[in-house]
């Protein structure tokens, strides 16, 4: 053995240890040293491989380049595809492509400004090929993606395969697939083509040879060091992985539009339901439970606050002659009709409510007794005054209304509400078609 192929072998196995020492330290410091070395390898690859240095041994030529920096790549992304998952593989590869970009770049802007100051051309910067390093770039990529590809296939086509073995052929399938793609791009037409492509054919099955086992042992010794399964992933994990989770983005907007839409139609209908239980059916006012509901609030409010509150009690005069003369419906039209004249006659945050067959309520909020009788008077006048065209003919009508304001005495709305009552018997009494005040 010359001394030649001695500093091959001790290089190869020095770099790959590198590498897999590095990768054997990410528990305790993380990958990013572990990828800028492999973007260090990445350069060194790309000068030797543009210096041509190769070592002849027997009748196979060994390129430096791919026997030790390619190689030490290879087994790179290799293990960290197996142990950290597509992510980190993806970071890796990225690494090396970018850095087999930008090397022959930065080797051309230095030999055109070395061209340009005279001086003479290193040896040391080596001027790249643009089709051997685009050649390059390219099959790297295509061999990074396909060792991923491979192991996966390996690992789940022939599991009962030693684990060593599948690494030697993983390895070598990429390697040769790197001959293919790489002499093809650069050399393909040139007269030493087939005779390339043979020599790297050769020489890469003897560093698969020479790496899988140094491979093998890396990879069970952290198998059994972390105990950890080799993740069982799908083939083309690399690409699933992407449409998983775009899948799964989506998947869970859709559920978030599901609940928000199911919420919303819950909320209406609950609004809806209380609306129902707190309408009169007929004439749309508010209904009995309503009126006491929010009288016994603003009564008590009042109190607390010692502001004006009144209460306004109706009843139709003679209704029951409505209904015999001109029947139940026409006294139903006459019952709509004296709630829209009533409703057109208060404001907004009072409330008039049906509280009986015939008999209306209104609550007056901040309203003295005198405000509220005058709210009384409009809303008599206003029925009075109008000829309510009914089914079979024409309806005039009165009503009589009782009023009372809130008072220290009164300590519940009923209290207020027996003294409208007395009011109004007072104004039926009393010939009908009035307000009578409570106390007065
Ligand atoms: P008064 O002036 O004394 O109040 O005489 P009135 O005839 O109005 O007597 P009362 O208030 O006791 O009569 C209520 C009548 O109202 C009895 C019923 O025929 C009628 N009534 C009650 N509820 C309804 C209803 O929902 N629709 C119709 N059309 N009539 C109703
Ligand atoms: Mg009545
Ligand atoms: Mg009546």
């Amino acid at each position: 053995m010359t001394l030649e192929v001695a500093i091959l072998i001790a290089e190869a196995v020095i770099v790959y240890f590198l590498v897999l020492g590095a990768h054997a330290l990410r528990h305790r410091f993380g990958l990013a040293h572990y990828y800028a070395l492999i973007g260090g390898l990445t350069a060194i690859m790309s000068w030797v491989t543009d210096a041509g240095v190769t070592v002849p041994v027997g009748g196979v030529t060994f390129v430096v380049g791919s026997t030790v920096f390619y190689t030490s790549l290879l087994l790179s992304v290799f293990v960290v595809y197996v142990f950290d998952g597509p992510r980190a593989t993806r970071v890796a590869i990225s690494t090396i492509i970018g850095v087999s970009i930008m090397v022959p770049l930065i080797a051309v802007v230095l030999n055109v400004q070395m061209s340009l100051s005279g001086a003479p051309a290193l040896g040391y910067v080596p001027a790249p090929s643009l089709r051997i390093n685009a050649a390059s770039v390219f099959a790297t990529f295509m061999d990074l993606i396909f060792l991923a590809i491979a192991w996966e296939y390996m690992n789940n086509r022939f599991q009962r395969v030693p684990l060593g073995v599948r690494a030697f052929f993983t390895l070598l399938g990429v390697m040769w697939l790197d001959v293919l793609l790489f002499a093809a791009g650069a050399f393909l037409g040139s007269e030493s083509y087939l005779a390339i492509m043979e020599g790297t054919a050769v020489s890469r099955l003897i560093v698969s040879c020479f790496a899988a086992p140094i491979l093998w042992g890396y990879l069970a010794w952290q198998n059994k060091r972390w105990h950890t399964e080799m993740a069982q992933r799908p083939v083309l994990a690399i690409l699933k992985e992407f449409a998983e989770i775009k899948k799964e983005l989506s998947l869970a907007q859709q559920e978030i539009e599901r609940r928000k839409k199911a919420e919303q139609a819950l909320n209406e209908s609950q609004e809806q339901l209380r609306a129902l239980s707190v309408t009169d059916e007929l004439t749309k006012l508010a209904n009995r439970r309503y009126f006491w509901e929010m009288g016994q609030k603003e009564f008590q409010r009042s109190r607390r606050y010692g502001s004006h509150f009144s209460l306004v009690l109706m009843d139709l005069d003679n209704f029951k002659e409505v209904n015999d003369t001109y029947g139940h419906v026409a006294g139903d039209q006459v019952l709509r009709r004296v709630a829209e004249i009533g409703l057109s006659r208060i404001r907004a945050v009072d409330v008039l409510a049906r509280v009986g067959g015939e008999e209306f309520a209104l609550l007056l909020p901040e309203t003295s007794l005198h405000m509220a009788q005058l709210a009384a008077e409009r809303i008599r006048e206003g029925i009075a005054s109008e000829v309510m065209a009914v089914e079979k003919g024409q309806v005039r009508l009165t009503a009589s209304l009782g009023v009372a304001a809130i008072s220290p005495e009164a300590k519940q709305l009923d209290d207020l509400y027996v003294r409208a009552d007395q009011a109004l018997y007072e104004a039926k009494n009393n010939g009908r078609n009035q307000v009578r005040l409570s106390g007065s």
